[in-house]
This record gives C-alpha cells, sequence and structure tokens, in this order.
C-alpha cells in the first residue's frame, strides 16, 4: 500500500515539477515579447517624434529664410550679421527655430544672399558637419582669446552649447597627443571635438567629428577631414 502512495506521489512531483517548468517557460516567453516589443515600439515613437520636430524645424527655417530673401531683396548688401539679426526677428516671441534646439546657421548662397539652416535638420550631412565644426572652432578660439585677455590659465576642456546640448571639447596635449588626464568618453550622439594648443596657447589642431563626418583643422592647411573635398 505504501509503495503504491509513494509511487502515486513520485507521479504527483514528476506532474508537478513538469507543470512549474513549463510555467517557467511560459514567463520567460512573456518575458521574450515584452522586452521585443519595447526593443520595437520605442524606437518607433522616437521616430515619429523626430519626424515632427525635424518638420517644425524646416517650417520654421523657411519662415526665416523668407524674412532674410525680403531683406536681401531691398539690400543687396546684406551681411551675415544683418542676416543674423533678421532670423532673430523671425522667431516667435519666446520660441526657437528649431524645437529639438538645432543652432542654426547661415550659409552663404551664389547672389550673395544667406541660406538658413540647422545644426541638427541640415540634410546635407557633410555641410551639416562643416558648419557646426566652423562653430565649435570659433567658439573655442573666441573663449581662448578671452581667456589669454584675462590671463587665465588654460588647461581645460571646453564646454561649448551646440544644438541644444553642452559639448565637452577635450584638450590634448598635441597633435595626436594622449588626453590630459584618465577618461576618454565619446560625447552626446557620437560626436566628439578635441584640439590642441601651441605655447602662445593658440589652437593648432582642431577636430570635430559627428556620426558621419569628420572635420579637421590646422592654421597652416585649414580645414581638411572626408567632410570636405580632397584637395
Ligand atoms: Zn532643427
Amino acid at each position: 500500500m505504501s509503495k503504491i502512495i509513494s509511487r502515486k506521489k513520485k507521479v504527483e512531483n514528476k506532474q508537478e515539477e513538469k507543470e512549474q517548468s513549463f510555467r517557467m517557460i511560459l514567463w520567460l516567453l512573456v518575458f521574450v515579447v515584452l522586452i521585443l516589443a519595447v526593443m520595437v515600439i520605442l524606437p518607433l515613437i522616437q521616430n515619429r517624434e523626430n519626424k515632427a520636430e525635424g518638420y517644425a524645424c524646416t517650417l520654421a527655417i523657411r519662415r526665416a529664410q523668407d524674412a532674410v530673401l525680403v531683406e536681401f531683396l531691398s539690400d543687396p548688401e546684406l551681411t551675415e550679421q544683418q542676416a543674423y539679426v533678421v532670423v532673430d526677428q523671425s522667431k516667435l516671441a519666446r520660441e526657437d527655430l528649431c524645437p529639438s534646439g538645432g543652432t542654426y546657421f547661415l550659409v552663404p548662397i551664389s547672389g550673395g544672399s544667406w541660406r538658413v539652416t540647422c545644426g541638427l535638420h541640415e540634410e546635407d550631412t557633410k555641410l551639416r558637419t562643416q558648419i557646426n565644426a566652423a562653430y565649435v572652432l570659433e567658439t573655442v578660439q573666441n573663449q581662448l582669446a578671452a581667456r589669454r585677455r584675462s590671463e587665465m590659465s588654460i588647461e581645460n576642456d571646453l564646454i561649448i552649447s551646440l544644438n541644444g546640448k553642452a559639448l565637452d571639447v577635450k584638450l590634448l596635449a598635441g597633435d595626436n597627443g594622449l588626453r590630459r588626464g584618465t577618461d576618454y568618453s565619446i560625447d552626446f550622439d557620437g560626436v566628439v571635438s578635441f584640439f590642441s594648443l601651441n605655447a602662445a596657447n593658440e589652437v593648432n589642431w582642431f577636430v570635430y567629428a559627428d556620426a558621419n563626418h569628420a572635420a579637421v583643422w590646422k592654421p597652416s592647411t585649414g580645414w581638411s577631414g572626408d567632410a570636405y573635398p580632397k584637395t
């Protein structure tokens, strides 16, 4: 009798084990499906938001572009600085041109006028790298000049506001030199930028690279890198 009971128990135990492992597998499946769903859905939502912001940016840029064109027609001598003022005035109250915080730029076009564009949403990826790189270099040079004037030492990275975010422009010990310090992290969206200085604390090597292209600047040769055609 007891043998029969123990056999019955064994069978019950086995069945319970089977059910338990089945339940485990079921939970695992649910878990995997949930993770997959999140992995698929999140980028879709992000993509939609990005597209909406890109569209809003395009509209605002077009409005600014029209304002610049009208101004240019009445004054063909319109300077870059004046064009920037026109763009600023075209913004609606307390609203940036780009809803994603993109920095806007004026690119000279044939005929002497200016094209308004955004550092995030410019579709020509080479031009996008070029305008962002030129802006970062100019800001770095301005900040260095201000520090030289006030005789402040220059031994740190510079933080520059670009496209709505803070870009850490890293100071290297020399061309291709190792970075001072230890950490070497790549910044937002794969953007990385660094520079080195000569004895007079002027930039003698500057690099800006994003997910698409790189721009390199040296005082002797100017701009190069794959964002520029080879000369
Ligand atoms: Zn934009």
